[in-house]
């Protein structure tokens, strides 16, 4: 089977939680892990005649996303009712926004300059959550209920099926949660579920005009399970075209563990949720003034810090893109910055030493281990010639463990590098009298062994001897 023939179209959905304090259309709290069933009332338990009233922070939210997303905002928009059955659903239907969402007509650009289109952003509820008693969920006997998540806001993206390999949605899916990251708008994290994503995929033969049978996959539980399941349903599919068969419009899930997807049931279609505009809820009128405050209080964006720190800052592409994946990140080296530190040796410690300690310890970017005050000193220390690079790197991981001043470490473990011209000197004379072929060699024109006897001397001064002088007083010492 020749694959190049086939060609991959997926549009993705993407569940954001909104990071409000409380719940779209009650006051319940929206926090993560508390116990099960505490943070629920009657509106989100859905008994009946309790009344929805919208959450206004999580409209500006919504509005924030859709903003930073580059969509164009609907002045006016509608809650429908989204109908079906299943226990994590108390009220038997979701508030959600179908005919006319919040936002439309988006895109995420990813680094090819290829725009993926982003077709509409609405407003709706979550779920409640269901556990199942045993792995897997077409066995399990029972399962338990919780509400808690019942009620929490989410805006839901809907891209138009531009992406065509595995590699580009998982940019597409990193570029906006590092987007709505920077934006305040959630957490957007896939393993506490605070971003979730179904895939949209179906396969064609290349040239053809119409679209293949989209097929749904769902439990797609990180990054790395979109891309595998994208490979295995663009390969899945491929081969059922070659063969000359159907391709079954369905909703399949993806087992991680034995890295295939498997089908779970027929897929709906909208009629199937018998949309209707809820009664309970008036139009979400918003007017220009709203949309422009919105605007205006929007944070920096990775893209325009990303342009910054290249054409301001003068640090390559390579460091500001790894600089701008989370904005606690990009506080904490513009504040090193504005201490005076030069941003490339700053950019150099925090992508080299730093994240390396802090990927070893598991810390997330909220937790940095050194201040950006001691970040910048240690660096003075460097500059001025008093520790080494090398010494510097012991210092640097005696700050994150104690906490206390690279000065003060230096002082107190006597780490100063060793510049004055006796000190130097005692070392130099003895390395010079325990290496006399070498020696030799220098006076004799084989310049390049100079090194191994700078080499000795640092060894000799455990690092801490000024490397320039000793190139110095070696040369003075052995050719005068
Ligand atoms: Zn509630």
């Amino acid at each position: 089977m020749s694959e190049t023939q086939y060609e991959l179209n997926v549009g993705l959905e993407v569940h954001v939680e909104l990071a409000t304090a409380s719940k779209m259309f009650c006051r319940c709290k929206t926090k993560f892990g508390d116990p099960p069933n505490t943070n629920v009332c009657p509106v989100c338990m859905g008994l009946p005649g309790a009344l929805p009233v919208a959450n206004e922070e999580a409209v500006r939210l919504g509005v924030m996303a859709a903003l930073a997303l580059n969509c164009r905002v609907n002045l006016s928009s509608r809650f429908d009712r989204k109908n079906y059955f299943y226990p994590d659903l108390p009220k038997a239907y979701q508030i959600s926004q179908f005919e006319e969402p919040l936002a439309v007509s988006g895109y995420v650009e990813l680094a090819s300059g290829k725009r993926i289109r982003i077709r509409r952003l609405h407003l709706e509820e979550d779920a409640g959550k269901s556990m199942h008693a045993g792995d897997d969920i077409t066995t399990a006997s029972y399962s338990l209920l919780d509400y808690n998540r019942s009620g929490v806001p989410l805006a839901e993206i809907v891209s138009e099926p531009d992406i065509s390999s595995p590699e580009e949605a998982r940019e597409y899916l990193e570029k906006m949660q590092r987007t709505l990251r920077f934006a305040g708008v959630s957490d957007v994290k896939m393993e506490e579920g605070s971003m979730r994503v179904d895939c949209n995929v179906s396969v064609r033969r290349k040239g053809e005009a119409q679209m293949g049978v989209p097929v749904e996959l769902k439990n797609l539980s990180s990054f790395r399970a979109v891309t595998r399941a994208l490979a295995y349903e663009y390969d899945r599919q491929s081969r059922l075209i070659e063969q000359g068969k159907r391709i079954a419009r369905e909703t399949r899930h993806w087992d991680e563990d034995k890295g295939v997807t498997v089908s779970l049931r027929a897929k709906e279609s909208s009629q199937d949720y018998r949309y209707f505009p809820d009664p309970d809820l008036p139009r979400l009128e918003l007017d220009e003034a709203f949309i422009e405050s919105v605007q205006r209080a929007m944070p920096r964006l990775p893209n325009q810090v990303v342009d910054f720190y290249v054409n301001v800052l003068g640090l390559p592409k390579y460091d500001a893109e790894v600089l701008t994946v989370d904005p606690n990140l990009v506080k904490f080296f513009d504040r090193c910055v504005e201490l005076g530190g030069e941003p490339k040796p700053v950019s150099n410690w925090l992508m080299g030493d730093i994240m390396a300690y802090m990927n070893a310890k598991g810390l997330s970017y909220d937790t940095i281990p050194v201040t950006p005050e001691n970040l910048v000193a240690m660096l003075g220390l460097i500059k001025d010639g008093v520790i080494s690079g090398k010494i510097a790197k012991d210092v640097l991981i005696k700050m994150f463990e104690t906490g206390k001043a690279p000065g003060d470490i230096v002082k107190e473990e006597g780490l100063e590098q060793v510049s004055d011209d006796a000190s130097l000197s005692v070392i130099v004379d003895s390395v010079i009298a325990a290496n006399p072929e070498v020696v030799a060699q220098f006076k004799a024109g084989k310049d390049k062994v100079l090194g191994f006897l700078v080499g000795q001397v640092m060894k000799a001064s455990k690092g801490r001897a000024n490397p320039a002088k000793v190139n110095i007083m070696l040369r003075e010492k052995i050719l005068s």
